[in-house]
């Protein structure tokens, strides 16, 4: 396997960091993971606008345009002969002396790894995933804001270990308020009585999905009602449907959470072939 490291596309053996790297230090870093369907990185443009609000967020100036990642990423693809792959492009703040002063590091570390596309178990998609909500909170939007798809990852680590030790495949978090947020990597959407998609809003404290954008842009330009807003618990547990999504996921239906089970739902069923229609439109040669 061979990685892109710092300009160069070497072998993952040579591919080393320094010890003294604030990303492998403190967790100072951001990063983005992407789909490549049939050599074509999908939502490649709206990936690298997230990274730089990421960046925004914690003042780190990415060194290379968009331009030279974009080539990047397909160099990394290309020279791991892949087509269908899982793209992950990380930006620390770099190697420094140590302390919190982020001046001192003034050359950001860029690595970008592909590897060829694992799906999810196809029994999650058949039988629906099981879900939990997690006794761990939501990073609080004021300390360390969601938004950012930063390398700080132990609050999604802890939630997911709590799923995975209770057998389940993802964790809901909530906010300090009790509002449902999103899961450990996912978005969260439900379907409710009245049959109005709804989802938490950017505003819970959460990120916002790429995924979770387009499923809205799909749902709206077929006619479905979208709410974005607030959500308990209560909520999730009455409603008729629920999924989860992400770039690698895409739409997941989820058959329980915590002792509540979902029928598959019709819903869920129409997004996931709109969703399909559109990314084999997009890659349509
Ligand atoms: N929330 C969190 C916490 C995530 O890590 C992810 C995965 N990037 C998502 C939501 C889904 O984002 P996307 O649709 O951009 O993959």
């Amino acid at each position: 396997m061979k990685v892109f490291l710092n300009g160069h596309i070497v072998p993952i053996e040579d591919a080393s960091v320094s010890v003294l790297d604030h990303g492998f230090l403190y967790g100072d870093g951001i990063f983005e993971t992407m789909r490549a369907y049939d050599n074509k990185i999908f939502k490649l443009d709206e990936h690298l606008k997230r990274l730089e609000k990421s960046a925004g967020f914690i003042e780190l100036k990415i060194p290379h345009t968009n331009k030279e990642l974009k080539k990047y990423i397909y160099n990394t693809i290309e020279a791991n002969n892949l087509r269908d792959a899982t793209v992950r492009l990380t930006i620390t703040r770099g190697p420094g002396p140590t302390g919190l002063n982020i001046k001192e590091c003034n050359t950001p570390t860029v690595f970008i790894y592909a590897q060829p596309f694992t799906p999810y178990p196809a029994k999650y998609y058949t039988e629906g995933a099981s879900v939990i909500v997690s006794t761990v909170r939501r990073n609080l939007k004021e300390a360390l804001n969601p938004e950012i798809k930063s390398l700080n990852f132990l609050n999604n680590i802890l939630a997911k270990n709590e799923a995975t030790k209770k057998k389940a495949v993802e964790a809901i978090m909530l906010n300090s308020e009790g509002f449902i947020t999103e899961c450990s990597v996912s978005n969260i959407f439900f379907v409710n009585k009245e049959n109005i998609l709804c989802t938490p809003s950017v505003g819970c404290g959460i990120l916002d999905g790429i995924t979770r954008q387009f499923v809205i842009e799909i749902a709206r330009e077929n006619g479905f009602d979208v709410f974005e807003g607030e959500f308990t618990t209560k909520d999730i547990y009455g409603a008729n449907e629920v999924f989860l999504t992400n770039t690698v996921m895409e739409i997941l239906p989820v058959g329980s959470i915590d002792s509540v089970t979902y029928q598959r739902g019709h819903l869920t069923e129409k997004l996931s072939r709109l969703y399909m229609e559109k990314v084999q439109k997009f890659f349509a040669p």
